[in-house]
């Protein structure tokens, strides 16, 4: 599994399907990698739950540039955790959405 440095993604061969970037690196069991995108709500509660875990996460709040421009609280975050951990939180989420 390689890595891209500049998407903060875990990539399944050697060129990023995000950026488009060729000079990934191998992955490493503490990057963080973007999960998901997930909204508000559920971002806030797997973070607490994580947090009972001991799992690092990291929420980067995420929206469109008019609600960013207004101030007004952004709809949804980009889920990110590291590597060695990025299965388990997948699974947490798909049981969280079903
Ligand atoms: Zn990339």
């Amino acid at each position: 599994m390689n890595f891209c440095e500049g998407c903060n993604i875990a990539v399944n061969g050697e060129r990023c399907p995000r950026c488009g970037r060729k000079k990934l690196r191998a992955v490493n069991d503490e990057d963080f990698c973007l999960i998901a995108q997930v909204d508000r709500a559920l971002g806030d509660c797997l973070k607490g739950h994580l947090e009972t875990e001991k799992i690092d996460c990291v929420l980067i709040p995420y929206g469109t540039g008019v609600r960013a421009q207004f101030a007004l609280p952004l709809e949804s975050y980009l889920l990110y955790a590291r590597y060695k951990n990025a299965d388990h939180v997948r699974q947490l989420l798909k049981e969280w959405n079903s």
